[in-house]
Parts: structure tokens; C-alpha cells; sequence
């Protein structure tokens, strides 16, 4: 049967190649005979069977279907999605809570799970994704740096108990701040709990820097004084308005007051807590250790100004909408040059917090280490109060837009259903 199939192909072959194929193409030319039957005549010569047109069908769905679980399962083993995954979606995709200035691409899928939420936010390429790891790595940072100054530490000794409060407001505040990124798009009102979330957490931040600057960074000659009696008081009462006037703000509609409003916030407490180092700039020192901190100091100014220049101006996406979505936007240069400034300060006051322990230790030392415990445990449990207050009041606001669809722009009203 094999010899009968190799014979009847190679004369075929012959056939071809001899010029009788040519003959055999212009006899079938002139006959016309149909053209199946001269397939068949061509082809049943090969041992080969032709399969039916339905079977061909089917084993192309099977490939196609192979394909595309091959694609499948590719996607879900390779986890490096910041490679892989879309840029995100156009502005007018998504409700214009999610809007940011000067920020046209990368927007995120919104009304997802938490663990969608996460991974998007901390494994996808999008506008979120670098807020997210700006604010992430630096907390880990200050917990390593909290960890490596422990082994200078001695427990038990009040002296260090201001340092440990502060630590653990510094610790918090790019943690929250980098969740609140991260989870934001599961539907519009977490994303504003996310943000009522995230500023407690930097408003708690102002109330540890008080407490640290206050225990280590005082001016001596302020020692006794009002000033100095009251200080960690105002600035707890500072931070309980701040997370109070920037969860408000979020009630407005967006633009310059609603802007303004969230600057003042952060911005006036923060330079109430600079009051004792604008003094120590203004009188000067000669102590080494204590120019080392100052220099660490001014440098924080210097971040912190510029921090707060990203913040509030959107530079650089102001000037070329469009062009830094992804990287380079405002608000990753105000994480990272904020992260940047607590760094400086965190070191500056350890410095002080060495060579300053005889010019600051007063007898009354314990009585104002409880009191900054007192103010920074009592600011936590009223910015909760506060947060837990307007998540109720987003709870109970008109229904937010339902699911919108990719290639859905949602009506004005929708969106703006939250905000009045
Ligand atoms: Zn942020």
C-alpha cells in the first residue's frame, strides 16, 4: 500500500516537472471541468486525507482557543504588569471626582474589590502608581531609620518617649497617604474616605513634629515660657481644624478656593511647628552638633517650600498637559520632596535629641512628656471622630454614579452628586 502511494506520488512529480503538469493545467483550462473534481484528481495521488470543511473549522477555534489561553495564562504568571498592563483610561472615562488637573491619560478603572484596587494601583502602570510607591517606600524607609535608632535608645527613659510618638506619626502619615492612593478607585465615595483617611494622617504628622520639636529642638530661652507652656496644646488644636477644614474641602467644587483651602490647611500648621526653628535660624548657634541640625533643618525648609510649590501650582503638567501622566506629575514630586524634608528633619532632631539632652531636661520634663502623649493620643481619637463624621455623611449622600463603563462619560449631574 506504501509502495503504491510512493509510486502514484513520484510519477505525479514526474509528471509536474517533466512539463506534462503544464499540459495537464491547459487540457484541464480547455475541459473546464469543475474545480473539486480537480483537486481531488491532483490530490489523490498523497496519501493525505483532506479534512471536511467543518472539521478545518473546528480545529481553528481549537488553535484560536489555544491562543487565547495561552495569552491567559500568560498574563496572570507574569506579575510584572507595570511592563505589560495598559497606561490606564482617557479623563473623560471616568467621573470627575477622579479628575486631576493638567492630567488628561492613566486614569484607573473604577467600583472594583480592594485587591483589584491594590494591584492596580501598586503592580499597573497608571497615574496612581508612582503616588502609591512615593509614599510607600519612604514609610519604610522611617520605619528602618525608627529601627536603626533604637540601639541608642534607653528604655524606660522619658526622654525618648516624644521621639517614639513622633516615629510613629512619621511612620503613618506616607502609609495612609499611599492606601488612600491605592484604594481610591474601588468607587467614589471610598475615594473620598480614602482622603479623609490621608489627611488625619498628615494632620497627626504636624501634631509629632510639634512634640518632637518641642521636646528636642526648643529654643532654650523659650524654656518657661507661654510659648512654650502652650505650644503642643495649639498644635493639637491646629491639626484637629486641619483634618476638619481639608475632609470639608472636599464638599467643594474643584478649583482655586477649594485648592487654597487644602494649602492652608497643611501649610498654616506647618509653620506654627516652625516657630522654635525660625528662632533658632533668626538667633544662630555655635554649637557644632547643634549647626549640623540646623543645616539638616534648613534643608527640610527648603523641601518642604518646594513640596508645597508641586502641591499647589501643578507644575510641571501645567505647563505641558498630558505629558507627565504616568511620570513625572506634580503630586509624585510633592511626595517625594515632602518625603525628602521628614527625612531631613527626622535626622535634624536626632542630633538635637543627642547634644541638647542637659539644655532641655528640665525637672518638669516628665510632666510635659505626659502632655504630649495626652494631646497626640486625644488629636488621633478626634480626627477619627472627624473622618468617621464625613465617611457617614459620603455614606448618606445621594447614590454616586452607578458602574461606569468603559467608553461611558458620565452626565454632569452623576458626577457632581457627591459634591453638593
Ligand atoms: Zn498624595
Amino acid at each position: 500500500m506504501e509502495e503504491d502511494s510512493e509510486r502514484h506520488s513520484n510519477s505525479y512529480l514526474r509528471r509536474r516537472h517533466s512539463g506534462n503538469g503544464d499540459r495537464l493545467r491547459l487540457d484541464t483550462a480547455e475541459s473546464s471541468p469543475p474545480r473539486s473534481r480537480l483537486v481531488r484528481e491532483n490530490f489523490k495521488y498523497f496519501p493525505v486525507q483532506i479534512p471536511s470543511s467543518q472539521v478545518l473549522m473546528e480545529r481553528i477555534v481549537e488553535r484560536v482557543r489555544g491562543v487565547e489561553k495561552l495569552k491567559e495564562i500568560t498574563t496572570k504568571s507574569i506579575s510584572v504588569p507595570l511592563l505589560l498592563n495598559s497606561a490606564g483610561l482617557p479623563i473623560d472615562q471616568v467621573p470627575e471626582d477622579y479628575h486631576e488637573p493638567f492630567i488628561l491619560n492613566g486614569y484607573r478603572c473604577h467600583n472594583i474589590g480592594a485587591y483589584q484596587s491594590l494591584r492596580s494601583g501598586f503592580l499597573e502602570r497608571n497615574n496612581e502608581a508612582i503616588n502609591v510607591w512615593t509614599h510607600f517606600l519612604p514609610s519604610v524607609y522611617f520605619l528602618w531609620r525608627f529601627c536603626n535608632h533604637l540601639g541608642s535608645v534607653e528604655y524606660g527613659d522619658a526622654y525618648f518617649t516624644p521621639w517614639f510618638l513622633y516615629s510613629l506619626t512619621l511612620v503613618m502619615y506616607p502609609m495612609l497617604s499611599s492606601l488612600a492612593h491605592a484604594l481610591n478607585n474601588m468607587s467614589v465615595r471610598a475615594r473620598h474616605i480614602c482622603f479623609f483617611v490621608d489627611y488625619l494622617g498628615c494632620s497627626w504628622y504636624t501634631v509629632g513634629a510639634a512634640i518632637l520639636y518641642h521636646a528636642y529642638s526648643f529654643p532654650s530661652e523659650a524654656l518657661g515660657s507661654v510659648f512654650d507652656r502652650y505650644f503642643i496644646w495649639i498644635a493639637g488644636l491646629n491639626a484637629v481644624l486641619s483634618t476638619g477644614t481639608a475632609s470639608a474641602s472636599r464638599f467643594l467644587p474643584p478649583g482655586k478656593v477649594r485648592k487654597t483651602v487644602r494649602v492652608l490647611a497643611f501649610g498654616l500648621p506647618y509653620l506654627y511647628d516652625s516657630l522654635p526653628l525660625f528662632y533658632r535660624f533668626y538667633t544662630g548657634t555655635e554649637h557644632p552638633s547643634e549647626l549640623a541640625a540646623l543645616d539638616l533643618f534648613f534643608r527640610k525648609f527648603i523641601m518642604t517650600s518646594l513640596a508645597l510649590f508641586f502641591y499647589g501650582f501643578h507644575v510641571p503638567e501645567r505647563i505641558l498637559p498630558g505629558r507627565f501622566d504616568i511620570i513625572g506629575h506634580s503630586h509624585q514630586l510633592f511626595h517625594i520632596s515632602s518625603a525628602v524634608a521628614s527625612s531631613y528633619q527626622m535626622e535634624g532632631s536626632w542630633l538635637d535629641l543627642q547634644a541638647r539632652r542637659g539644655l532641655l531636661q528640665l525637672p518638669n520634663h516628665a510632666q510635659h512628656v505626659a502632655c504630649a502623649s495626652l494631646v497626640a493620643w486625644s488629636v488621633l481619637a478626634i480626627n477619627t471622630g472627624i473622618v468617621l463624621f464625613f465617611a457617614w455623611r459620603i455614606m448618606t449622600a445621594p447614590a454616586p454614579p452607578a458602574v461606569i463603563v468603559r467608553k461611558t462619560v458620565p452626565s454632569p449631574v452623576e458626577t457632581k452628586s457627591l459634591q453638593n
